[in-house]
């Protein structure tokens, strides 16, 4: 592939399912992931004669919130739109949405992220706020629909065509998922299907002038991708193929169209061209009064923003000496990052915490790929665990069993320290009156010791014997050495 010949442009559609709300967007039905099919609706959710939507103030307040984080320009007036066409998930025939500048909840925005060591910005063409579909399940010969989704509340951000490349965009995806969980909106768990995007793939000659619009590529909209894997091999897909048709002359006669991602066969289909593109016939939702967002509750909104991943770095590098790669790995997963958070808010200290954290604790999710609110250790038992090594009550090297014992077997660290009997002897007069019976009965050994023969690490391995392997190495040392000065 002559890849260097060229530049990719790519613009994302990424829509996110609101999900910290208490209930949809437009109905009173509960805004929470139901199992049994079709039990968490409200007659207007199937669209019933005669109901009516009714705005839900606090998904307004998260949809301007993200709006803020992405730095965009939030509407003085607020209305929504009527997206017309018929498919059997959509009962009422149209979705309601937002299309037309400026009632988006954000336009004009842009958002910095990192890209491998490298900071990159997108500009966010808008923000907007709708109703998510019901959601169709397929079988050989019937199909069935779950209003269990339908209008949940849904953010679709449009990006400009600003990023170059598949670890581009999903390290976008990635920062956008960040921001969403920090900031209280989402859970943003595309698993559960709540993060699908569109991927707009486009190549351009590399020597042309990128600002001019004029000298982009004809895109191809790539629907619906569910994962960020795939959303990378299709981006990686489409610009091999894109640079096959150009390399064979058959690029520029392509027309704009809509391609989907195939999984089984990790390619880009056909679907239709723009020619065949609908005509939503948009116009403003008459059941939706427009209504004015005050500069008092934007205020209000602005000031309940959260600290977000990137703040939390900066903190833990600064404040805390963490490395970068320390850093970002904890604050990648807001859970854990509030799990260490705890543990230094209880005391902990924060180096070694993250050590615990990183390594031990993060290997373990890992090799199960579970996460870090699956474990019996709480941010209170590591933090008890830390504690008993400081205090000389276990070794470092018990505190790992100790650690592994808790979670496998569900017990609070402390019962099983006390079960396995790891306890460190700490007591100092315990081990001094062991150190002076040994001394007692080496004294010739004593003699030797000041004649300059090392015998140290014999005593400490009499006491060491005594005990088990359970004294203090650190405090046995320095008490062997206090009692042979005092002779
Ligand atoms: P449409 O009219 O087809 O909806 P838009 O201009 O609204 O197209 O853009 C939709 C998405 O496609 C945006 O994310 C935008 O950044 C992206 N996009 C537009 N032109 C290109 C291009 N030449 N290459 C890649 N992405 C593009
Ligand atoms: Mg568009």
């Amino acid at each position: 592939m002559q890849i260097d010949k060229y530049k990719v442009l790519i613009g994302l559609e990424m829509h996110c399912e609101i999900s910290e709300t208490n209930t949809k967007v437009f109905s009173s039905a509960e805004n929470s992931y139901k199992e049994t099919p079709n039990a968490n609706i409200r007659p207007v959710d199937m669209a019933f004669p005669g109901t009516l939507p009714v705005v839900n103030k606090e998904a307004i307040q998260m949809a301007l919130k993200a709006s803020m984080i992405l730095n965009c320009k939030q509407p003085e007036y607020m209305y929504f739109e009527r997206k017309n066409y018929y498919y059997p998930d959509l009962p009422k025939g149209y979705q309601i949405t937002q299309e037309t500048k400026p009632a988006p909840v954000g336009i004009y925005g842009s958002l910095s992220y990192d890209c491998k060591g490298t900071t990159k910005t997108v500009r966010i063409n808008n923000l907007h706020l709708e109703e998510d579909a019901a959601s169709t399940d397929h079988y050989s010969n019937f199909s069935t629909i779950n209003y269990n989704r339908a209008g949940v509340p849904l953010l679709e951000l449009v990006t400009e065509p600003d990023m170059h490349s598949a670890d581009e965009a999903v390290a976008f995806l990635e920062t956008m998922r960040s921001i969403y969980q920090y900031a209280g909106i989402s859970e943003a768990d595309s698993r559960k299907g709540q993060i699908r995007c569109d991927v707009n793939v486009s190549i351009m000659d590399k020597d042309k002038d990128e600002s001019n619009p004029d000298n982009w590529g004809t895109k191809v909209e790539i629907k619906n991708v569910n994962s960020f894997g795939g959303v990378r091999n299709a981006i990686n897909y489409e610009i091999d193929r894109q640079i096959e048709l150009k390399e064979n002359g058959q690029y520029d006669e392509m027309a704009q169209q809509t391609r989907r991602w195939d999984e089984d066969s990790q390619s880009t289909i056909y679907m239709r061209s723009k020619v065949d593109a609908i005509d939503y016939k948009y116009f403003v939702e008459p059941n939706i009064p427009k209504f004015k967002i005050s500069k008092e509750w934007l205020e209000e909104i602005r000031k309940s923003i959260p600290e977000l991943a990137n703040e939390r770095k900066d903190k833990y590098m600064k404040q805390y000496e963490l490395s970068d790669y320390d850093a970002t790995i904890i604050v990648k997963d807001k859970l854990v990052s509030d799990y260490y958070e705890e543990v230094i808010k209880l005391g902990g200290n924060p180096k070694k915490a993250s050590n615990w954290l990183t390594t031990v604790i993060l290997g373990h999710l890992n090799k199960y790929d579970i996460s870090i609110d699956q474990i019996y250790l709480t941010p209170n038992m590591l933090f008890d665990i830390m504690k008993m090594v400081e205090d000389g009550k276990i070794s470092s090297k018990q505190s790992k069993d100790v650690l592994y014992r808790c979670i496998q077997d569900e017990k609070e660290p402390k019962i099983i320290v006390d079960e396995l009997g790891l306890k460190q002897v700490g007591d100092e007069d315990t081990i001094r009156a062991l150190v002076v019976d040994i001394l007692d009965s080496h004294l010739d050994l004593i003699e030797e010791y000041r004649k300059g023969r090392n015998v140290f690490d014999f005593f400490v391995g009499q006491v060491m014997k005594a005990t088990k392997g359970q004294a203090n190495p650190g405090l046995t040392a320095k008490i062997i050495k206090e009692e042979i000065e005092k002779r």
